[in-house]
């Protein structure tokens, strides 16, 4: 039984390293195209974002293959496979659910980690980016990845999900994760400047949380930091 936990770790650990270097390698890619010069003098930085997403696969890693386990051994979690396990309408409202309660998980983590103290001890590496970039998107100390890499894992059993929503989690949570730190907007200004775009958070609204720190906690949506007053807005340069 423990070595077929430990092999579980051990593969979510390379499935989650591998999908940071092919996400965060693609818009890296993209952004020498987008904005030639931006990673410039950053090569150092860089290498150091690389190796801190590296010990963040693994703290990701482990609960994820943990549950993994779980899930197809035991019998664990809330996922199904089946699309008519669960009513259809419901289909659409887990993954928002998700998404919901990871950003109120992460707004208030966040900003309970920018109080010196734990900004020292666990926030200033992924704050070490200046600017951030493509490969910041898992750039954590591992205290604060461990903050993070319980959210999901904890999350599927509480909330019944399809495995192919899950996997639209996943996939939104890398995308945003990746995009939000390399400094230049993907969608349309038309889109970000909307009703729609007001609640949404995309990079120029991150980018504006690592210029003056103290605003703009938020993970997905602007909900909270609208609520409690702490969103700027967008940032300038992006
Ligand atoms: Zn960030
Ligand atoms: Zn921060």
């Amino acid at each position: 039984m423990w070595d077929a936990i430990f092999f579980s770790a051990l593969a979510m650990t390379a499935i989650i390293a591998a999908r940071y270097f092919a996400s965060s390698g693609v818009f890296a890619l993209a952004t020498r195209f987008r904005r030639p010069g931006y990673h410039d003098r950053l090569g150092p930085q860089i290498r150091r974002e690389i190796s801190w997403s590296l010990v963040s696969a693994a703290i990701y890693g482990i609960p994820a293959g943990i549950v993994a386990w779980g899930w197809q051994e035991r019998g664990w979690t809330q996922i199904y496979t089946q699309w008519d396990a669960m009513p259809l309408w419901y289909l659409p409202i887990a993954p928002l659910a998700y998404l919901a309660l990871h950003d109120t998980w992460f707004y208030w983590t966040h900003r309970w980690m920018h109080r010196p103290r734990l900004f020292r001890a666990m926030h200033a590496v992924h704050h070490a980016s200046r600017p951030p970039t493509a490969w910041a998107a898992m750039s954590f100390h591992p205290w604060e990845a461990l903050t993070g890499a319980v959210v999901i894992p904890a999350l599927v059993f509480v909330i019944p999900i399809h495995i192919a929503m899950l996997g639209l989690v996943l996939a939104v949570m890398t995308i945003m994760g990746v995009t939000n730190h390399m400094g230049w907007e993907m969608f349309p200004r038309r889109l970000v400047h909307s009703r729609l775009g007001g609640w949404l958070i995309t990079a120029s609204h991150h980018q504006r949380h690592h210029e003056e720190y103290r605003c703009n906690y938020g993970l997905y949506f602007r909900f909270w930091d609208r609520l409690c007053k702490t969103d700027r807005g967008l940032s300038e340069r992006v």
